[in-house]
């Protein structure tokens, strides 16, 4: 249990980053990481409608995977309204082991145009392939908003939410939290560079081998 509660500071820790980066203002946006309670698979998600700054451990809910209708326990506070992403994201995807919602400024005003990030820069390929799609329309928090990021998310690990964000997955917190603020600078620097003409794009022989770089870039 007491690593339970530590997780919980962890995500509550995650959140409040994302806020103090700019990504998120006021209740937009969520977060989770995928735990076993009580011998449970499921994942802690930050409540609904609650601002990041005032959250406590017991603030935050336990959800089984198995959990169709979303019900915390009596007495416990609601999970966030996109619980049904959360959840089918980790059922498809088990690399994933947390993950991040944000309606961050430049990954909300790209997701306006409905258009995918195309490789206008070569750090595209740290989501998986060589553009960042966004995903169809649907209304938040309903289970045609999961089904459409899922579609949006195959071989990739970020996507755009058309007129609301972005949603991405890292196998774990502060993996996701890096990677949601990568995203968004991207995303930023895109637009800025769309302010200009029409970026050149590196073509898909290019971006094979920076695919094939990033698989062993880093400290592994
Ligand atoms: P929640 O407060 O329910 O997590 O909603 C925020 C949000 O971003 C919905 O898409
Ligand atoms: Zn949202």
């Amino acid at each position: 249990m007491a690593e339970q509660t530590e997780l919980r500071r962890q995500l509550i820790a995650s959140a409040q980053a994302l806020s103090a980066a700019g990504l998120n203002k006021g209740t937009a946006g969520n977060l989770s990481v995928r735990c076993v309670e009580d011998g449970v698979d499921g994942y802690l998600i930050t409540p609904t409608g609650m601002d990041y700054a005032t959250l406590e451990p017991e603030d935050i809910v336990f959800l089984a995977l198995a959990d169709r209708d979303g019900q915390a326990p009596k007495g416990r506070r609601k999970p966030s309204s996109e619980w049904r992403f959360h959840r089918d994201v980790y059922a498809a995807r088990s690399e994933a082991g947390a993950i991040v919602h944000t309606h961050s400024p430049f990954a909300v005003t790209l997701s306006c145009l409905r258009r995918d990030i195309p490789p206008f820069h070569y750090m595209i390929a740290r989501f998986g392939g060589d553009t960042v799609r966004c995903s169809a329309y649907a209304t938040f928090g309903t289970q045609a908003l999961s089904d459409a990021a899922l579609a949006a998310l195959v071989d990739r690990s970020a996507c755009l939410l058309a007129n609301h964000g972005m949603l991405l997955f890292g196998s774990k917190l502060e993996r996701a939290v890096a990677l949601a603020i990568e995203l968004e600078a991207l995303c930023e620097q895109y637009w800025r560079a769309c302010q200009l003409g029409a970026p050149v794009l590196l073509d898909a022989d290019e971006m094979a081998v920076v695919l094939d770089k990033f698989s062993t870039y880093g400290q592994q």
